[in-house]
């Protein structure tokens, strides 16, 4: 086996008392043979498994890691608060300066609260929706992953029809198809929710077609339904303001998770004046939600991805890898797609209907040191460098000698 000692020892004793050995999305049985699924370490662009073999990494924590595994700036500001305290009976200080931060830095947002995961702000955003609308229906688009909870699940064991009862699911950057899923819900319907970009897996990125977003926008004003950005696997990468803020196109409503403390556990929901009171209206809470560690997490990595630095780096480095890949792909004679975002990699090989190649060329990839996944987007950071790029490049040109012929 390719896989170490630890990991194998690891995996035997997590097969006993953790259910088919791990769940979810880092669960690496859904996608590989080769990947560790255990990890002792990580530093700016590279993680550590639990055999000591180090990999420059193209995932960042399925991306959270917008920083650098253990920025200083982040985990100095981490440690400070610990020192005070991290699960107090009030709400820290904290809390009230991020969210004046994110009032400061999103134009949508008139207002901030916080939680712990995506799943989190996604069905928050929905509440609020639905109290502020006093209708049920949710226009969602097919495919789309807005977290693991029963209203939008994908998978359906454990799901009833009733849970998903009042989803209208549209396709993506197909606005007749929302302006009909529109009309089958009437005049019940309390919100359109979309992702910044088509992301789903197993499949090329999309990019939105601005045109889409815009008709989205006047369809939510037509209707009165509140429009929900998922801002949670975009947000921070690739705009400070919002991911369709280039576009000119505000949500009603954002959900943010993923990279807005740098790996610290931390969602959060922002929104506009006229939600206020809908906000004010719902019962929504958990008990870590306000916990003041990840709080000041995300307030030091707000705080520097405002120095305006760390996004056209990745922009820079995306690029640089890009090239490099479609160079690299050429000369060995394989026809890919690199799809969305230069920040957020997404390869795939023509024809490769089952996933196999793509497979078999992301486990070469990791047994050379490169972290990437299969068919799930990756994740630049601002601690990749261009040396960094230029070393994963040449790995993955390895990859692709050892999967050619
Ligand atoms: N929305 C989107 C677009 C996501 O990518 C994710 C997580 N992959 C979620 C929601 C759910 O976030 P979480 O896993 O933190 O609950």
């Amino acid at each position: 086996s390719v896989l170490g000692e630890h990991e194998l020892a690891l995996r035997e004793r997590a097969r006993q008392v953790i259910p088919g050995g791990m769940y979810g999305h880092m669960s690496v049985q859904a996608f590989s043979s080769a990947h560790p699924q255990f990890m002792a370490s990580g530093d700016g662009c590279r993680v550590t498994d639990t055999d000591g073999r180090t990999y420059l990494d193209l995932m960042c924590g399925w991306g959270p890691v917008v920083l650098g595994h253990r920025h200083p700036g982040v985990t100095a500001a981490i440690l400070d608060q610990l020192e005070r305290g991290d699960c107090l009976d009030g709400t820290s200080p904290v809390a009230v300066e991020f969210a004046e931060l994110l009032v400061d830095t999103i134009p949508s947002a008139d207002w901030a609260m916080f939680c712990k995961n995506g799943s989190d702000a996604t069905t928050t955003c929905v509440t609020i929706a639905r109290a502020a609308t006093g209708k049920r229906k949710l226009l969602v688009a097919h495919g789309a992953y807005h977290g693991a909870v029963p209203w939008c699940s994908l998978r359906g064991s454990g799901v009833t029809a009733e849970d998903q009862a009042h989803l209208v699911r549209y396709e993506y950057n197909d606005l007749a198809s929302a302006e009909a899923a529109a009309a089958e819900a009437g005049d019940d319907l309390a919100a359109i929710v979309v992702c910044p970009m088509r992301h789903d897996i197993k499949r090329d990125q999309e990019l939105v077609d601005p045109a889409f977003a815009r008709g989205l926008r006047a369809l939510a004003d037509r209707t009165g339904a509140v429009l929900v950005l998922d801002d949670v696997r975009c947000g921070f990468r690739l705009d400070l303001g919002g991911s369709w803020e280039p576009l000119g196109v505000r949500p009603d409503l954002s959900a943010w998770s993923k990279a807005i403390a740098n790996g610290q556990a931390l969602g959060a929901v922002t929104g506009i004046e006229a939600l206020r009171d809908a906000v004010r209206s719902v019962y929504v809470t958990g008990s870590f939600w306000t916990a003041a560690v990840p709080l000041a997490a995300g307030l030091a990595t707000l705080t520097e991805l405002r120095k305006g630095v760390a996004l056209p780096d990745m922009a820079r480095t995306g690029a640089r890898l890009r090239e490099g890949l479609a160079a690299q792909a050429a000369a060995h004679g394989f026809e890919i797609r690199q799809t969305g975002p230069v920040q957020m990699p997404m390869l795939s090989f023509a024809g490769d209907e089952d996933f196999r190649l793509v497979t078999a060329w992301a486990e070469a990839a990791v047994e050379r040191g490169v972290y990437l996944h299969p068919w799930h987007n990756w994740f630049l950071s601002a601690a990749h460098t261009d040396a960094d790029i230029d070393a994963i490049l040449a790995r993955t040109d390895e990859a692709f000698a050892a999967v050619q012929g």
